[in-house]
């Protein structure tokens, strides 16, 4: 039985995590120019600075300049160095950087509209910003394949935010429902603690903070997102 697919958005249809991880890569070698060693640096970033600002901001680009600035500031405070502008500029600019709607992957919105014509689907995904999220879904042509009543963003993912929009689409029993998606922590951990299926499309080059393990072995990988839309037609 398959009652609802639920599909998340960021590096399962859309190519979004390495602008991302570039933009991180090209602020630590910015960090190294400006004297600081490498290990401070990431620790600054990714277990010092980020965490907070995922509680302010949410996931999504919008904490990504004041993210850059305030790990750059933070360096030079534990360090003792004084604060140069122009590498702050530099810090806020890359930041920015990872705006704008991200490139769908490849076969992924033809494997979309083949999944919708033949299963319930709704998009499931995350920001700290709604409003820029729903622009990146429309920018990226999902808008045209899936009902805007269908694309359902939220601040966080976890089992009781997946339950809640479960019944929000009418699903009573969560074992009906499938979820597919690229993060074992936001996708395939909150759905199997629901009591649902979960597909994990696996990604290249994940983000760190997506790499925690899974709760159970009861789960399917795929290498690609139209891989996930044969699998659930079969
Ligand atoms: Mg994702």
């Amino acid at each position: 039985m398959k009652d609802l697919i639920l599909v998340d958005f960021d590096d399962t249809l859309v190519d979004t995590g390495p602008r991302f991880q570039n933009a991180r890569r090209s602020l630590l070698a910015l960090m190294r120019d400006a004297g600081f060693a490498d290990d401070g640096a990431y620790d600054m970033l990714y277990n010092q600075v980020d965490p907070g600002m995922r509680q302010k901001y949410g996931l999504g680009p919008r904490r990504m300049e004041p993210l850059f600035v305030a790990t750059y500031e933070r360096l030079c405070d534990v360090h003792g160095v004084a604060r140069d502008d122009d590498i702050a500029a530099r810090c806020a600019e890359l930041g920015r950087g990872v705006y704008g709607p991200p490139p769908a992957f490849e076969g992924a919105l033809e494997a979309l509209r083949r999944l919708t014509s033949h299963l319930p689907t709704v998009v499931y995904t995350q920001s700290g910003d709604v409003q820029y999220q729903l622009e990146c879904v429309r920018g990226a042509g999902i808008i045209d394949i899936v009902r805007e009543d269908r694309i359902h963003v939220l601040d966080r993912k976890d089992a009781e935010v997946f339950m809640m929009t479960l019944r929000t689409y009418g699903v009573r029993d969560p074992a009906h429902a499938w979820m597919v998606g690229n993060s074992m922590r936001s996708d395939i951990n909150p759905a199997l603690e629901a009591g649902a299926n979960a597909i994990l499309v696996e990604t290249p080059d994940p983000w760190e903070y997506d790499m925690v393990d899974p709760i159970s072995d009861h789960f399917h990988r795929v290498p690609t997102f139209p891989h996930a839309v044969d699998l659930l037609l079969s």
